[in-house]
């Protein structure tokens, strides 16, 4: 599966806990937010921790499975 459309949702309220589980996705400074350039979809396991783990549950993502190996970017 990989990871798509992560977005953190309005009502972060700037824990870090997101940035401390996947510093490799996350960076907090007025709220959370998706680091440039991150590939969620090699934290997948990260991304998951802290979705599930944020106290306000503010962060989104879609899984879509890798039937479509055709790279976008
Ligand atoms: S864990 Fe949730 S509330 Fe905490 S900084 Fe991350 S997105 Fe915001």
């Amino acid at each position: 599966m990989s990871i798509k459309n992560v977005t953190i949702k309005p009502g972060c309220i700037s824990c870090g806990l997101c940035a401390f589980v996947a510093p490799e996705l996350f960076e907090v400074t007025d709220v959370s937010r998706l680091k440039e350039g991150a590939d969620p979809s090699q934290y997948k396991e990260k991304l998951k921790q802290a979705a599930e783990q944020c106290p306000v549950r503010v962060i989104a993502y879609t899984e879509e499975p890798e039937n479509d190996t055709a790279k976008t970017e």
